[in-house]
């Protein structure tokens, strides 16, 4: 059976809300082995509803709906939903009666136009809203000669997921034949996105029944294995097998095998080792030591750092000889060194991390143009220094610069 969503919202057409409640039900719909083929975003517009819903009542088996059952004017789904279906709108007063009940337990006087959202389309079962005050709504049956599920659902994402998980997820069970769904993702830092599919295309095209997806970010590549099987264990035998090649092929450029970010994965090997690690950080002014603190109990292994934005700080915090700056510049291998060892030193940990670069836009010249970076890991064992030509704009690079310090740590813990 094919879905499909229609997310109702004039604000989600603007640039300033995202619809993400399509990504949640996508996410819950596959899981149910139900694949979603189309949606879209309609804004409060009565002829443009009824049009979508009549477009995805005719191509696809199950519509959900999502918002647009508030009380106010512009809440029209529920009535845009009934002239595609030709049914009526009923008030239903267990509904008014329990939204009259919920604004007098607050001491509030219920405005008139919120018994809009009592009206309930013929033959629709009530879905209770735990969050809020309109309830969903699902209706199931024939609808031009095929058997269709039709779901409602508020907008406000934590009402539609609390009800999604109480109300719709079971009935669409007991709907939709049993299809077994395995998913697998591999995580790959530092790697181009042409050089990983360069590489791992040959594996995963033989696996006609697995779906591969490849999602890149700046320094950090997803590889996404899906399969349906007629059992649980066949379908996750099959994602297993192209993940395992796939994760032979690319050997250590694989950080994660079971979703795991680099942050967590660095935080892991750093607790295994007993280690604790200090930033030093130009560039990224702070990025780095975000990223590593974005991780709960990062206390155990992360001591802390410094911006060192200025020269001078440079020299102050994390010890890097101002002569060594005069000479070499403050973007360049011999400071971010020192940066990681100064900081090192500094903060007794036992690693330090050095960052030192050019994030543009402006700030670039012919021996140091926009995107170079040095990055540095000291331990008792040395310094090792990266340089890097990072593609992009500001936010870019800093993303870049972090995900390779993050890396260089990894690697040296493994
Ligand atoms: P309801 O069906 O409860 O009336 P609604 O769409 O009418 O929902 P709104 O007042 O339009 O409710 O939206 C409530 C909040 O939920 C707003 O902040 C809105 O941006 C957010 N929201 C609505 N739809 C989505 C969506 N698809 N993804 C993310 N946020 C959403
Ligand atoms: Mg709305």
């Amino acid at each position: 059976m094919n879905a499909e969503i229609i997310v109702v919202g004039s604000e989600l057409l603007t640039p300033h809300r995202m619809d993400t409640n399509s990504l949640y039900l996508t996410e819950q719909l596959n899981l149910l082995g139900v694949e979603v083929v189309f949606k879209s975003i309609v804004g409060d517009n009565l002829p443009r509803l009824v049009a979508a819903a009549e477009h995805a009542l005719f191509r696809s088996e199950i519509v959900i709906f999502s918002g647009g059952l508030g009380p106010t004017e512009d809440d029209l789904t529920r009535e845009a939903v009934a002239e595609a279906l030709g049914v009526g709108l009923r008030r239903d007063p267990e509904i008014l009666r329990s939204l009259e009940e919920r604004f007098a337990a607050r001491g509030w006087k219920m405005a008139a136009n919120n018994a809009k959202q009592a009206d309930v389309l013929e033959g629709a079962t009530v879905l209770a809203n735990p969050n809020g005050t309109a309830p969903g709504q699902w209706i199931s049956g024939e609808f031009e000669g095929r058997e269709h599920i039709i779901v409602m659902l508020p907008g406000p994402p934590h009402e539609l997921k609390a009800l999604f998980e109480t109300e719709v997820r079971e009935r669409l069970r007991a709907k939709v034949p049993p299809a077994f769904l395995a998913t697998r993702t591999l995580k790959i830092a530092m790697l181009g996105e042409s050089a990983v599919d360069a590489r791992v295309a040959p594996i995963y095209t033989r696996y006609k029944d697995v779906e591969t997806t490849i999602l890149a970010g700046a320094g950090e590549i997803e590889l996404h294995f899906k399969s349906r099987a007629a059992n649980q264990e066949a379908a996750q035998q099959r994602v297993d097998e192209v993940a395992d090649l796939v994760e032979d092929e690319l050997d250590d450029a694989v950080y994660s095998r079971d979703g795991q970010s680099l942050e967590q994965i660095v935080g892991y090997w750093l607790q295994m080792r007993g280690a604790t690690v200090a930033v030093a950080e130009s560039c990224t002014g702070g990025l780095l030591a975000e990223r590593i603190t974005s991780v709960s109990g990062s206390s155990r292994y992360f001591v802390g750092g410094a911006v060192v934005y200025s020269n001078a700080l440079k020299t102050e915090f994390a010890g890097v000889p101002a002569e060594m700056i005069e000479r070499h510049g403050a973007v360049s291998r011999e400071v971010a060194a020192a940066l990681a060892e100064g900081i090192r030193y500094r903060c007794e940990s036992t690693l330090g991390v050095g960052i030192t670069g050019v994030a543009g836009p402006g700030g670039g010249t012919p021996e140091k143009p926009v995107g170079l970076v040095f990055h540095a890991v000291a331990s008792d064992r040395g310094t090792e220094v990266a340089q890097r030509n990072f593609p992009g704009d500001r936010k870019r690079i800093r993303r870049f610069a972090s995900t390779m310090a993050l890396d260089m740590l990894r690697k040296k813990l493994m």
